[in-house]
């Protein structure tokens, strides 16, 4: 490990310091998960082709709710077989270590933290292991239920409508994720959580993650502005990554999940693997 990264570590590990881990889509990629940004995640309506920022709205979902939910049964049987890695398991052990010392914010909707094993987590943009009532009567989080994995020409069937209606007022389910014409929220997406956890942190550690979300990039900014120790694990140079440079206790860490996450988090007390 690079000298000035073990310092920081060791003064914040000695501080007994609060930690915020911020993950994003890298550390999922390591699982084999598609990002959908790019081609992987087009979808065909009638002639045209759609992208991900059109697909992923509520407005489409208005307009068009048994596209949207054909597109998103794709994408979850695509995540299916994935399976937690190092990375996540870092922060488990992380997490054994600091108790309430620690919170966990994820971008990230697949769920693999949750199944890794970690508790104290924000999923800021949902999880996709649960559905809610896409009128809101108040039934609150159901597990998605239980639907074949399909590929991209299957059709949307009438006992698929059944499973995806709420069965307390009839509306459609919709999948328990933020939608790009949407807004974060507490109750939701546990936002006013998340920064209170930015604003309480000695160690904002950053993972996979490219700043391009409004959320994430106020959590750095939080820490920066407070003069907490920043630590960007990326492989490749970001807008976090240049906050951590231009932070007195920053450090940008270039690497993968999988190979940073492990020493980072022995050096802060964790124990190895
Ligand atoms: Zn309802």
């Amino acid at each position: 490990m690079e000298p000035e990264l073990a310092r920081i570590l060791e003064g914040l590990r000695r501080a007994r310091g609060r930690v915020v881990a911020l993950t994003g889509a890298g550390i999922s990629a390591e699982s084999g998960i598609p990002t959908f940004r790019g081609a992987d995640g087009y979808w065909v309506v009638g002639s045209r082709n759609y992208m991900p920022q059109e697909m992923a709205t509520r407005e489409m979902f208005d307009r068009s709710p048994e596209e949207v939910w054909r597109w998103y049964l794709y994408r979850f049987g695509a995540c299916r077989l994935a399976q937690p890695n190092a990375g996540h398991a870092a922060l488990v052990r992380l997490e054994s270590a600091l108790g309430d010392r620690f919170t966990l914010v994820t971008q990230n909707i697949d769920g693999l933290h949750r199944r890794a094993g970690s508790k104290r987590v924000y999923c800021i943009h949902g999880d996709a292991a649960y559905v809610r009532c896409a009128d809101e009567c108040g039934v609150g989080l159901l597990d998605l239920p239980e639907l074949p994995a399909r590929g991209k020409d299957d059709p949307f069937t009438g006992a698929d409508r059944e499973r995806l209606t709420c069965a307390s007022c009839g509306a459609w389910l919709r999948p328990h994720v933020l939608w790009f014409d949407e807004y974060y929220d507490e109750p939701n997406y546990r936002m006013d959580s998340t920064l209170r956890a930015a604003a309480a942190a000695d160690l904002l550690l950053v993972v996979g993650t490219s700043g391009a979300t409004n959320l994430p990039m106020q959590v750095g900014q939080i820490a920066f502005a407070r003069g907490a120790a920043l630590v960007d694990v990326n492989p490749e140079p970001n807008p976090f990554a240049e906050l951590a440079d231009r932070s007195p206790r920053g450090f940008f860490a270039r690497g993968s999940a999988c190979q940073r996450l492990p020493e980072i988090v022995e050096a802060l007390g964790a124990g190895a693997a």
